[in-house]
């Protein structure tokens, strides 16, 4: 069975190609994206309409491209990104694949992107447990429960405010970095000491629930460090304030994502999402699941950002799964929650 997953939910138009394995993971025969990141720069962050547009400019080279590099003329099943997700760039994506399926006449399934984000890494290394994955990105910031890719997923935790990607876009802009700021802000803090400010760790107190985030304290607690700084006429410097607000970010990820693991019973913790690729929450991440006993594992940075293997990964899951196929007329879902990780109408 080849199944083509098509994403469109950010600043991605991704069209991915796999055949299915029958054991629980898949072969990658086409990987290809397209990005309007370049577009947002000017912006300092995603623009919703900019997006949309390049989206529809993309969809059908991007497809086409795909079908090449897999050498097929068409799949035999096409998965697609119903949400959660930018509600216009979540369209363009949505009915290019309705139209396909429709044309192709083969059946299509509306799959959860969060859910594809853990899939993903059944390219790489092997069959998926039950494991809590670990999501962070320009998007979202989750902690779930993955029993069975097939199956609904269970959310453990979120952001209550900024996704921890977005935060570090923020403070990276705040200190002069550019966007996207998640790599520049990694590159500074390679020069800078993670323990020379103490930045808050947000929702770590005891009656904060165990596993959200919160990370806009953090991003103000650098504002007010800079702004402070500058009124006093003190010299401060960006790699020592890089490292440390990593430094705060990774800590409270990998101590919930490593918690939660524990709380649940599972034996593997998942990263996926753009900001995994920070070298901190990766080394950090290491260290405590080696410290737990907990196997970690991580797909590779282009896997990680958006694309469309994930999506042609998670379709595969649930297609061998038993799932019936979604009809036509099946809605897009910017605020899809978690625990659907199949849509029907
Ligand atoms: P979505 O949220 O839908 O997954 P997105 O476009 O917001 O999509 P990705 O494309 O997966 O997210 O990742 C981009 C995000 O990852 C940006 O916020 C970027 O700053 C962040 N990022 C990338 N590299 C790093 C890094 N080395 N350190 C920290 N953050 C990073
Ligand atoms: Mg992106
Ligand atoms: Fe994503």
């Amino acid at each position: 069975m080849i199944v083509m997953g098509v994403e469109s939910s950010c600043d991605e138009t991704g069209v991915g190609i796999v055949r299915w394995n029958g054991d629980g993971t898949c072969e990658l025969l086409a990987d290809e994206v397209a990005s309007s990141v370049d577009q947002h720069a000017r912006y300092g962050g995603v623009v919703p309409e900019v997006a949309s547009r390049a989206h529809l400019e993309a969809i059908v080279p991007t497809m086409r491209r795909a079908l090449t590099a897999a050498g097929i003329g068409k799949p035999d099943a096409l998965a697609v990104t119903i949400g959660p997700g930018l509600a216009g760039a979540l369209l363009v994506g949505v009915a290019a694949a309705k139209a396909y399926a429709a044309a192709w006449d083969i059946p299509f399934y509306a799959v959860n992107h969060l859910g594809g984000h853990v899939a993903v890494d059944t390219l790489e290394h092997g069959p998926m447990p039950p494991c809590v994955a670990l999501l962070v990105s320009g998007g979202h910031t989750h902690l779930l429960h993955v029993e069975d890719l097939a199956k609904p997923i269970t959310e453990l935790g979120t952001t209550v405010d900024d996704a921890a990607g977005e935060a570090f876009d923020k403070v990276a802009r705040l200190l002069g970095l550019g966007f996207p700021g998640g790599p520049a802000l990694d590159a500074a803090a390679q020069h800078g000491d993670r323990n020379a400010i103490p930045f808050p760790r947000g929702m770590t107190g005891p009656k904060d629930a165990r596993h959200d985030f919160s990370f806009s304290g953090l991003k103000t607690a650098v504002a007010r460090y800079v702004e402070s700084k500058e009124r006093a006429g003190e010299n401060y410097s960006v790699p020592d304030i890089a490292a440390s607000f990593q430094e705060a970010v990774a800590d409270v990820l990998t101590m919930k994502a490593v918690r939660a693991a524990r709380d649940v019973g599972v034996a593997t913790l998942v990263l996926g999402g753009g900001a995994t690729a920070n070298s901190r929450i990766r080394s950090l991440a290491e260290e405590r699941c080696a410290e737990a006993g907990l196997t970690l594992r991580v797909p590779k940075p282009r896997l990680c950002t958006d694309n469309g293997v994930m999506i042609a990964s998670l379709g595969a899951h649930v297609i061998a799964g038993g799932a019936a196929p979604s009809l036509l007329t099946v809605a897009s879902d910017p605020g899809l929650s978690v625990a659907t990780s199949q849509v029907f109408t």
